[in-house]
């Protein structure tokens, strides 16, 4: 097997998780709440307007490096129209083969080798790949249970800082706990970047995906956050086209032409038609926004009511696709045996949020469920998973 061929930064992570839940899936039928892409496709109106791109030749030979200027100028409007940050669409957006490659080149293009990257864990795979591929080294800062959420520990945070620490990553929505970072939380945040004259790389892809009262703040609206964050959005989860691979940086001049730099020797340009088309959707109104996450909001009561039925402890999301539950309660405490019986004893698939660890064994009780799929296919495996239910 090439696995043995990899590098020694990249041997721990020879295959994903989501690969091989993926393959159980369909080797045994189950429902699939593991990896989390919506199984209903976007608005017609936005796959239209990638069609009539395509027919009209606009994106089918390579656009503009940065992006095209459409899409550059809808997601400047779009960062002003919902949170008044100023962007030059020119100098400050930066167009990626979606939020994957935004933060692929932006730790590529930041990092210098041995340089220290606090992030917070669990954290989305990608993470620990692209921070070992910049050489870098990452310092979890672990989210706990607490109040029937997952919460940031400040003082751990604090602690983790070093004289080597470059940047702090963070993950707001937060994917797989569906922790939604607060003012108070994301100012402490603030003052500790400027004390300690830190970068921000904020992953804010679920950001129009919060739920009751929550509100998203983008990190760059706080004071003295605006030139020393780079913020990662995508078109993939607000509008449910998550194989168009459209994502974006918006930052300033300087951390914008960085990224730039790495992100032109990775894809150089992708997704030319639905650059066009995601141009439209940033345009739609704020309604289309209001009724998705109305729509997700009744889909994670659903399975969140099943799994608690069904005897798992849950911490209840306030934003993202997912619902992070603990197996303790049903008398199991190793996350990656329990996903991989799952199949067999409920016809559903999960993820163990160990992978999303470094310190495999405190992510061991934590199983991931997805919500972004239809009522139906809710309601069949939260009846299944009720076989479980002690
Ligand atoms: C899905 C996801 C991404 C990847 O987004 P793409 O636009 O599909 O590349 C990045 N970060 C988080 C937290 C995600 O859940």
């Amino acid at each position: 097997m090439t696995r043995t061929l990899l590098n020694r930064r990249l041997a721990e992570f020879g295959t994903t998780i989501f690969a091989e839940m993926s393959a159980l899936a369909t080797r045994t039928g189950a429902i699939n709440l593991g990896q989390g892409f919506p199984d209903t496709d976007g608005p017609e109106e936005i796959r239209e307007a990638a069609v009539r791109a395509l027919r009209e030749g606009r994106g089918n030979q390579y656009p503009p490096g940065p992006g095209v200027p459409e899409l550059r100028t809808a997601i400047a409007e779009h960062q002003q129209r919902r949170y008044g940050l100023a962007y030059d669409p020119d100098s400050e957006v930066l167009v990626t083969a979606g939020a994957t490659e935004a933060i692929a080149a932006t730790l590529l293009a930041l990092l210098e080798p041995g340089d220290e990257v606090v992030a917070l864990e669990p954290y989305y795979d990608s993470y620990a790949a692209c921070i070992a591929m910049a050489g870098g080294t990452r310092v979890p800062v672990t989210l706990r249970p607490r109040d029937g959420a997952f919460a940031l520990d400040l003082d751990e945070l604090r602690g983790a800082i070093t004289r080597r620490t470059r940047l702090i990553l963070l993950n707001t929505p937060h994917n797989p706990t569906g922790t939604v970072l607060d003012r108070a939380e994301l100012t402490a945040i603030a003052e500790l970047a400027q004390e300690h004259d830190l970068l921000v790389v904020t992953d804010e892809v679920y950001e129009h995906l919060v739920f009751d009262d929550a509100v998203h703040i983008p990190l760059a609206t706080l004071p003295g956050m605006r030139e020393r964050t780079v913020t990662i959005g995508s078109a993939g989860k607000t509008y449910s086209f998550t194989g168009w691979k459209v994502g974006w940086v918006t930052a300033s001049p300087e951390l914008t032409s960085a990224v730039r730099s790495a992100k032109q020797f990775l894809t150089y340009v992708a997704s030319g038609p639905f650059q066009y088309a995601i141009a439209e959707a940033l345009r739609l109104p704020d309604s289309y926004t209001d009724t998705l996450r109305a729509d997700l909001q009744a889909k994670r009561d659903l399975l969140v009511d099943g799994l608690t039925a069904a005897g798992f402890g849950v911490h209840r999301p306030a934003g993202t696709y997912f619902v992070t539950t603990d197996i303790r309660p049903l008398g199991e405490k190793d996350g990656f045996a329990f996903c991989r019986a799952l199949p067999e004893r409920a016809g559903v698939v999960a993820i163990p949020n160990a992978v999303f660890y470094d310190n495999r064994d405190e992510g061991a009780p934590f199983v991931r469920f997805a919500f972004c799929k239809k009522e139906a296919v809710l309601r069949e495996a939260v009846e299944r998973l009720g076989r479980l239910a002690p």
